[in-house]
Parts: C-alpha cells; structure tokens; sequence
C-alpha cells in the first residue's frame, strides 16, 4: 500500500499549551517500501506514526492510503484505528505477561474470530520465519528482550497489515542485539512486503535500514532521500551535521573571486574551492557561504609537506580500532 500526506500538520491544545508538533509535511512513502523518519528528540516522529495509525487527529491536511481518504483536518474526518488495518510496535513490546508466546501472537487473530486450525497455521508460519518456533510455550518473563521483541514483531505481521509502523522498536537492547535484531528486521520487512515507517533518532539505524530517509526537524521534514543521497548531498546545513559520526565540518565564510580563481576564506582559512565543487553548489556569485566537509575527505600532513592546506592543531585523537578520529583546532 501506498502512503501519502499533503501538508500534514498537528496542533496539541492542552492546559492553555499549544504545541506545534508537525507543519507543512509531505511526503509519499512507496507500497512495500522501507521508510525512516530520523531527527532529534521531540521533533514529532511519533506524532506522525500516530496520525497514520489514526490514534491522533491531524488539524491541518491530509493522509491517503492509496486511493482512499483516511483523514482530513479540512472535512473533520478521520478513519478510526481498526478500519485502517495497521500494526505498530512500540519500544516497549507491550506483550500479556500472563499468556503465552502462541496466545500472544494469536491475540489478534483471535479477536477477529479467526478459525482455531487457520490461527495455528497462521502463527506457526510467522514464528518460523521469525525464528521462534522454539519459544512459542513460554511466556514472556522467560524471554531476552530480542525475542520478546520478535513477538511482538510476529503479533503484529499475523494480522497481515497494510502498512506497518515502528516506534524506536531497537532502543531498548543492548549495542550487539541491535545490530543483529536491525539486519533480521531489514529481512522480515523484505520478506513480507509490507510498507513500513520506521522511527529512529538513531542515524546508524537510519542508514542501515531505510529504503529512504526523512530527516525531521521541530515538526517539519527537512529532506528526504536515500542513504547515499542524504550523506553526500545534504540539503541543508542541519542534516549535512545530523548525519554521520563524528560529524561534518562546518565553517562559516565567503566565496571570494581572486584573479580568476575562486577561493574560500574565513578568519584562519583561505583555501581554493575545486571548479567542480563550486558547480556542484550551485554557487554563482562570491558571498557568505558555509564550507561542509566530511572528516574522511581529509587528509593529514606535516608542516611544509601538503599543498591547498589548512593549518591546524592536533587536539586530540580517539582511537577506535578500525579508525581513529582526530581532533583539530585552526586558528
Ligand atoms: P521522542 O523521540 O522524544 O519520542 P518525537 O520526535 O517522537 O520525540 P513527539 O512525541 O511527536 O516527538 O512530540 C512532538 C512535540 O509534541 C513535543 O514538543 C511534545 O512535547 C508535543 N506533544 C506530543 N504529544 C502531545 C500531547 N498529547 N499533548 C501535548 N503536546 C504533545
């Protein structure tokens, strides 16, 4: 299923407070296509999950679910949560203690009053791919938290959602399990089809997983893109510096024209800028600019040694195994 919203937009009124929690957003999210929603604490990812969920009302714009109308701040409509046949997972995976793992994940095939030999098929199919077969006796107290988070993640593909929604599912494990509970989401998601949004403030897990990414900022969508596109052609000079560790350099200064040639100089830089940069900014006249540059695009050399060089200062280097990440002060 395809997802698209026009410029969607919520407003929170409580206790006098109005907080604007999303403005302006569009974006279409493609059938079967993973999509990452990526920005900083309170920035209203989970707001937009729950729009598209329909636990939340939008006050302005509008979200469609392929060909239907779902919900309209302009027509004060909005399709309630069960006509919208989507699953969510939370952070917390919110499983019955008390069931177990089998009546967990049939928990919602039981509620539609699905026939007891087609549950049985239905969660035995889903637990294999899962790889939790094993486990499908115990209950949740006898679980790690990667497998209590792969129950969750079956209790919701049982129903055989149309659009599946993730908030911060990972963030709750430890470093190891993550990376190894990302690389078998990234897989269920494949194998299954379904049109997934994921959110993350993690940009590691951003990366990995997105088909696209939108990068988010105070309720707003500042690109979206693949990957690469967002790493090595940020729109803007915050996501140019949300993404990637350690982060791009970013220096103020101008475009200055010098017999010809065109250089960028700040308080302690004076470098010429490449002809082929200057056109890939798009930058036509001499003026304020921010020089972007990535930490593995430099290169290090002694006093006297380099040419087209910045002086700088070792400040500190953090050895990281496979890299080490040097710090420099210029000027
Ligand atoms: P986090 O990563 O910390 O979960 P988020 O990006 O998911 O943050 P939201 O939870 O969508 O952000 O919140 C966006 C903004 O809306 C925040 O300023 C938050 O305080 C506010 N907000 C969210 N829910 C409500 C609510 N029910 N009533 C009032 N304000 C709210």
């Amino acid at each position: 299923m395809k997802v698209v919203v026009r410029e969607l937009g919520k407003i929170y009124r409580s206790f006098g407070r109005t907080v604007r929690a999303l403005s302006g957003v569009n974006a279409s999210i493609e059938e079967g296509e993973f999509f990452v929603l990526l920005g900083p604490s309170g920035c209203g990812k989970t707001t937009f999950l729950n729009l598209l969920a329909g636990l939340e009302k939008p006050t302005e714009g509008e979200i469609w679910f392929d060909t239907d109308l779902v919900a309209s701040a302009r027509k004060n409509f909005s399709l309630p949560p069960q006509k919208r046949n989507v699953a969510m997972v939370f952070q917390s995976y919110a499983l019955y203690p008390h069931m177990t793992v089998f009546e967990n994940i049939s928990f919602p095939l039981k509620m539609r009053k699905t026939a007891k030999q087609e549950i049985r098929e239905t969660v035995t199919k889903v637990a294999e791919s899962l790889g939790i077969s094993h486990l499908l006796e115990a209950k949740p107290r006898e679980l790690s938290g990667g497998e209590k988070q792969r129950v969750a993640i079956a209790r919701a593909l049982v129903r055989r959602p149309n659009l599946f929604l993730l908030d911060e599912p990972l963030s709750s494990l430890d470093a190891k399990l993550r990376a190894s509970t990302r690389t078998e989401l990234k897989t269920i998601q494949r194998k299954f089809g379904v049109t997934t949004v994921y959110v993350t403030h993690d940009q590691v897990e951003a990366m990995s997983l997105g088909d696209r990414i939108g990068v988010m900022r105070e309720g707003k969508i500042e690109q979206v893109g693949t990957p690469e596109e967002i790493y090595d052609h940020p729109a803007n000079p915050f996501v140019a510096s949300f993404i990637g560790n350690p982060p791009m350099n970013l220096i103020a200064g101008e475009i200055i024209r010098e017999s010809g040639r065109y250089q960028f100089v700040s308080e302690d830089i004076k470098v010429d800028i490449p002809p082929e940069v200057l056109e890939a900014s798009k930058i036509q006249e001499p003026g304020s600019v921010i020089l972007g540059f990535r930490p593995e695009t430099v290169t290090l050399s002694h006093p006297g040694e380099g040419k087209e060089c910045i002086n700088a200062e070792v400040v500190v280097v953090e050895t990281l195994g496979k890299e080490k990440v040097v710090h420099l002060r210029v000027g």
